[in-house]
């Protein structure tokens, strides 16, 4: 078995304390050097060379996603959840923007899986998962957070994006952003990774090798919510841990909803209570400038 999936926060941590501790100082500077002799490195942010994110960068990067906030009303393909008598949308926590430097840093990472980037977007995703949890135990009784751990279920990455990337972008930011974030405390829930509940459909992944299909981004609304219901199912593990637990959704990107609405539909149909959803980064909706409550930290570089 790939030792990433058996300890996933492990490994993210060792490789933070390799990144951020002493040895990281000479660690990073003989892989910039490596790297800067096999091709250059410009970073993400300013185009300096030699670093795919400098110090500035990332400090900008820590700035615009410090304050996560509630996503939801952008994101039209999101779920309607209906009691009796109110109807809410799936509650979705982000914790910035999808523009500028952050969907550069969030593509780049997902193109290159750079070790730098993972551990620098991961703290933003813990924050966004924080606010998500928080949102979703507000106001309920503290004993009905339970003591079962919550499951974070992603969406699975396409059988194209497993070809080309070779690992899951999702997941690696989760490990990260776990690893980056301080212990829950004892009124929080815990949080629990659970990859491998949930694959593609056959006829989906075959879609996704098309790579005039592959664009989710760049395609309108309506086409991508067409293209997204019934493309999820249970895995066996799926089947056996989904009934009757505690789920938070976890994504990169926000942009219509539908993945998290596809997500949402296969989890509850197993039986799963969803509580809401985190993601990195969510895409302002059309006209939607002044719609999320977000203080633009620092200009963008
Ligand atoms: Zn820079």
């Amino acid at each position: 078995m790939d030792p990433m999936r058996r300890h996933p926060v492990g490994l993210a941590r060792a490789a933070d304390q390799l990144w951020f501790g002493p040895a990281g100082v000479v660690t990073r500077a003989a892989l910039r050097s490596a790297a800067g002799i096999i091709t250059p490195v410009w970073c993400i942010g300013c185009a300096e060379q030699d670093e795919v994110l400098c110090e500035l960068c990332a400090e900008d990067l820590h700035l615009l996603t410090r304050a996560p906030f509630a996503a939801e009303q952008q994101a039209l393909a999101l779920p309607l959840l209906m009691t009796c008598e109110t109807i809410t949308v799936l509650r979705v926590s982000a914790a910035g923007r999808y523009e500028g430097l952050l969907a550069r840093a969030v593509l780049a990472f997902k193109d290159h899986g750079a070790i730098g980037l993972g551990a620098a977007l991961g703290p933003g995703l813990a924050r966004a998962l924080r606010l998500a949890a928080a949102r979703a135990v507000e106001g309920s009784d503290p004993a009905s957070t339970g003591s079962r751990p919550w499951l974070l279920v992603s969406p699975p990455s396409s059988l194209r994006s497993q070809l080309t990337r070779g690992f899951d972008p999702v997941q690696k930011l989760l490990s990260h952003a776990l690893a980056s974030g301080s212990p829950p405390d004892h009124d929080e829930p815990r949080l629990l990774p659970a990859p491998g509940l949930l694959r593609q459909t056959r006829a989906a992944s075959l879609r996704s090798l098309n790579p005039a299909q592959g664009r989710q981004k760049t395609r309108g609304a309506r086409a991508r919510r067409r293209r997204t219901v019934g493309s999820l199912e249970l895995t066996p593990r799926g089947h056996q841990m989904l009934p009757g637990a505690e789920v938070l959704l976890v994504d990169d990107v926000l942009t219509s909803g539908s993945t998290l609405a596809e997500l949402y539909r296969v989890l509850d149909a197993a039986g799963a209570s969803i509580r809401g959803a985190a993601v990195f980064a969510a895409a302002p909706g059309p006209g939607a400038e002044s719609e999320f409550p977000l203080v633009r930290a620092s200009p963008e570089a």
